[in-house]
């Protein structure tokens, strides 16, 4: 039986969806048998828990997304509508009408 110091990484791990294989089970067993160690678990838990919800970290990629899109058609609107659609007018309707008179 391993000591809890030796499990501390392990737990890091666990916690982070990282640990894979033997060791998960391994520690799995020791929480069973260890309080301690399943408490710090907890702790960790509700602290990532406390933290996301005072945080709001899906609020800012989507007004961050909003912003790059609006961006990106402000863009694109002042290359292609106002310059190349004159642009090919000018150019065709003239032509057009002369080749077929
Ligand atoms: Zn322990």
């Amino acid at each position: 039986m391993k000591a809890c110091d030796e499990y501390s990484e392990t737990a890091q791990l666990y916690f982070d969806k990282e640990l894979r294989g033997t060791p998960v089970a391994e520690f799995r067993a020791h929480l069973k048998g260890c309080a301690a160690c399943r408490c710090a678990l907890e702790e960790d838990e509700e602290l990532s828990f406390i933290l996301r919800q005072s945080r709001p970290l899906y609020s800012a990629p989507d007004s961050l997304q909003a912003r790059v899109l609006r961006a990106m058609r402000d863009s694109s609107s002042e290359q292609q509508t106002d310059v190349q659609l004159s642009d090919i007018r000018s150019e065709h309707i003239p032509s057009d009408k002369s080749t077929k008179k």
